[in-house]
Order: C-alpha cells, then structure tokens, then sequence
C-alpha cells in the first residue's frame, strides 16, 4: 500500500491555503479556497515542479545529465525543467511548438536566460511526431556523450502523477490543522497529470471530496481518456488496483473559449477583476479560464451541493506578460 516512487526535493512545500472571502461573497454561492502552487518557488514554480520533483529523481537514477521536454511556446512545463536542470548542473533542451520568430517574452525569455537549448517545431509536427523528434535529439546527445531523459508533455505520464498525489495528502493534512473539509476540489486541465495524480490521492486516501476538472483545450471525452491512461500507468507503478470509472472524472467542458493558449476579453477583464479584489494574479492560459469557469459555474449551481471548494491555483505567472496588449 502506499507505495510510490522516491522523489527529490525541489518546491517549497506545504503550499498555503487560503480563503477568497471577497470573491465567495461576491458569488453568493459555496466558500471559495485557493491553494497556492503558483508558490512553489520562483523560477522553478508552478504545477509542474510536483510532478518534476519524480521525473527528475527517475532520470537522475538513471545516470542522466540532460532533460529533453515540449511544450507550447510559452510552456510553464518548459520553463520549470530549464529551471531545475540549471539548479541541479545538468542542461535541457526544450521542443517547443512555434517558428522561432515570437516575440521573446515570458516564459520563452527566461528559458533563454537560463540557457536551454530550444527548437521550434510547427503545430503539425508537435502534434504528429513529437516524441520522434525528442528520441532524434536523444541520439545527437548520446553522440557527444550525454545522457538525456525525455519527459512528455506537461510531465504527465504514470510517475509525474505522483506529484499531486502527494498534494493531495498535503490538502489531507492541512484540513485537519485547518478543521475544515474540502468538498470539492478544482484544477484547470491541460495534459491531465494534476488531475490525474489528485484523483488518485483522492481514492486510494479515501478523501470525501469531488474532484473537477476545467479543460483549457480538446475537450471532456479526450481527457477523461487521457487520464484513465495515467491513471493507469500510476497504479501499475505503485503495483495497486483500483475501482473506478471514467464516469468518476469530471470534466467542465465550455471554458476552452477561442483556443489553447487564445484568450477572450471576458477571460481577461475576470482576471483583472480577480487581481483587484483579492491580490492574486491567474495566469491567461491555465488558471484564468478555470477559476473563470469555476465561478460561472456556481452562479449555474452546479456547486450548490457544495459547501467548502479548494481551487488549486497552479501558477503561470509569467504567461501574463505576453498578453500585456489583451490586458
Ligand atoms: C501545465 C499547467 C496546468 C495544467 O496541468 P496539467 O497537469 O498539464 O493538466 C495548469 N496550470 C498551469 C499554470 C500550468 O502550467
């Protein structure tokens, strides 16, 4: 029981929680919580650095001195791996999906400032042949000596899961200091691995709440596939069973808006009016459009069975400043 793989130690952890006394009011609906992974550090922060505290302890296993990942051009993921490959003396190269000609800004910026190697790939060669072009890059390094690791997109896969499986006995254990229970939980959906590892906590740690999913791109059938998958590659890892069904993962479709990575002014003016009632700072892509979809969901009532609601605000800062124009 119980048994997960070893990981290092990278994000400052506990991470606060919250309450959003401003907004809850607003609504006039449940009491609204904010968990603060957009905390987990500065550079290395964010979601990602969960799941990274894993996949970098597997690659370091195994005598790896080179991390290879993807992502969009302003990939919080991306940015994160340069970050820890910088911290721990080892180099990345990161396959990002644009023509090299984007404005040098945000997250990209800072890649650069941390001295990954990046190479641009067009949508429909990140979409078709991705991995094959990471296992090419693979095979260049190993001719100059190196030794790399490829982690998939969003470094969700069986092991990075793990990372917001220990969040969620993280939130277990700060209910219980809080005297406070979570009913329900919520997170944006991007390649389904926070999702994917809170879920998991939730079951096999017998937590009461429900778990929601806002996705920011595709839609609700392909991720409540995409994280039956992880789900099971985490459990075989772990060497458990489980019962459940797909059915069990909910998934709030309608917040996509114009596109991965696209905003709409409705996005934009909720994130500014967040900023300017509670101090926080969501991020265009990710988090804007979750807690967006959040709250017009609960002036819908589809949380008026709930009573106290976790966000877990994932970070992603640096993709505002990008968007400073929409803003
Ligand atoms: C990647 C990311 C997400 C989505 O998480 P997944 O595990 O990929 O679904 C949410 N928020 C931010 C800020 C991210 O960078």
């Amino acid at each position: 029981m119980n048994s997960i793989p070893e990981r290092i130690k990278l994000a400052n952890l506990p991470t606060r929680i919250q309450k959003l006394e401003r907004l809850s009011e607003k609504l006039g609906g449940p009491n609204i919580f904010i968990k603060r992974d957009d905390e987990t550090g500065a550079e290395i922060s964010g979601n990602k650095i969960r799941k990274l505290e894993f996949t970098v302890k597997k690659a370091l296993d195994e005598g790896c001195d080179f991390l290879i990942t993807c992502g969009g051009i302003q990939s919080n993921h991306a940015r994160a791996t340069a970050a820890v490959t910088a911290k721990l003396g080892m180099k990345s190269c990161l396959v990002l999906r644009g023509n090299g000609k984007e404005n040098i800004d945000g997250n990209l910026f800072l890649n650069k400032v941390l001295g990954a190697k990046i190479k641009f790939i067009t949508p429909e060669a990140y979409k078709e042949k991705r991995m094959e072009i990471m296992e090419n890059i693979k095979e260049e390094l190993a001719k100059e000596g190196h030794k790399a690791y490829i982690i998939p997109e969003g470094a969700s896969d069986g092991i990075g899961t793990f990372g917001y499986y220990k969040a969620m006995e993280e939130i277990i254990e700060q209910e219980r200091e809080m005297g406070i229970n979570f009913d329900a939980i919520v997170v944006s959906v991007g390649s389904g691995g926070t999702y994917g590892g809170v879920f998991l906590g939730k079951k096999i740690l017998n937590h009461k709440s429900k778990i929601y999913g806002v996705n920011v791109c595709n839609d609700a059938e392909h991720f409540k596939r995409r994280i039956e998958e992880l789900l099971y590659e985490s459990l075989n890892i772990m060497n458990e069973t489980l019962d459940f069904t797909k059915d069990e993962i909910n998934i709030l479709d309608g917040y996509v808006g114009r596109g991965y990575a696209l905003s709409k002014p409705e996005e934009i003016d909720f994130i500014r009016e967040l900023a300017q009632l509670e101090g926080i700072i969501l991020d265009p892509v990710y988090t804007g459009k979750a807690m967006y979809g959040l709250a017009n969901e609960i002036k819908k009532g589809t949380f008026k069975e709930h009573q106290n609601i976790l966000f877990i605000h994932t970070g992603g800062l640096f993709g505002v400043f990008p968007k400073i124009d929409l803003f």
